[in-house]
């Protein structure tokens, strides 16, 4: 794994209303590394992601891509959204749109690359994650495994520098979830640089190069995935994973 840093998040803090969800949030994130964040309902998961794509607003803090501090002065969303790409865990396909349709399209409205390259391009990902028979398929007729590809390949089309995914398995029936983990497996292969959040603890310790587990908006403890699950140091962490384990 090279030691370049693609995001860094310094203090980071983020309230809504008199709720403080993120306190203090300082973490970097290295290339074609795989980080899965994990922690209970409600630790602040989510909102840390959103943070880093301007889903949300941090209150103060920092965040870096590659060296560079984004602010909605210097970066608007879609620059943002160019850089981070995001994969949810209720897909967010657009439902009037085909599979290829969803796919071009933030690449020829925001990018303004050609409808021929960007059609191209397309195909090449929907042939990656093993969906190159379904691009002019409405996602209504697509299953929850094959919708979550989908939107993986449309993040992907944006070339993004990393890619967020916030429970991407958790919607899906069981026998769906192997399906989406190993295309996921298959970009972290590639040197993807990733952040997971994920109850999926398999995953976590087979393909995380690190493991960062949240409580109560905070960052409690950081490791390799060997260490975490065999060894944690913190209470709180040896306790959430006897409760999830
Ligand atoms: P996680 O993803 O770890 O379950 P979240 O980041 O979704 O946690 O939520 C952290 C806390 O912030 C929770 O208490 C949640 O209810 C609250 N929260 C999240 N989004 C909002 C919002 N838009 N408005 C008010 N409270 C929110
Ligand atoms: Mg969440």
């Amino acid at each position: 794994m090279s030691e370049r840093e693609i995001i860094r998040i310094e203090n980071l803090n983020k309230s809504f209303g008199s709720l403080h969800v993120l306190k203090d949030i300082n973490v970097s994130i290295y290339e074609s590394e795989v980080m899965c964040l994990v922690g209970s309902s409600g630790s602040g998961k989510s909102t840390l992601l959103r943070c880093l794509n301007f889903l949300e607003k941090k209150d103060n803090g920092k965040i870096f891509i590659k060296g560079e501090e984004i602010t909605p002065k210097t970066h608007n969303i879609n620059n943002v959204r160019q850089k981070v790409g995001m994969v949810f865990q209720h897909f967010n396909l657009f439902p009037h749109k085909t599979v290829l349709q969803n796919i071009i399209e933030a690449p020829t409205k925001v990018k303004k690359i050609s409808k021929s390259e960007a059609v191209e391009e397309a195909e090449k990902l929907l042939k990656k994650v093993g969906l190159e028979d379904k691009a002019d398929v409405y996602p209504s007729k697509l299953s929850g495994g094959q919708k979550q590809r989908v939107a993986i390949a449309r993040a992907l089309a944006m070339k993004p520098n990393i890619m967020l995914f916030d429970e991407p398995t958790s919607a899906l029936d069981p026998e769906l979830v192997g399906e989406v983990l190993e295309t996921m497996k298959e970009l972290a292969d590639e040197g993807m640089t990733m952040v997971v959040v994920t109850h999926e603890m398999g995953f976590a310790s087979e393909v995380a190069d690190s493991i960062i587990f949240m409580d109560e908006g905070r960052i409690i403890e950081r490791n390799k995935p060997m260490k975490f699950f065999n060894s944690p140091k913190e209470a709180r962490t040896k306790e959430f994973l006897k409760a999830t384990m």
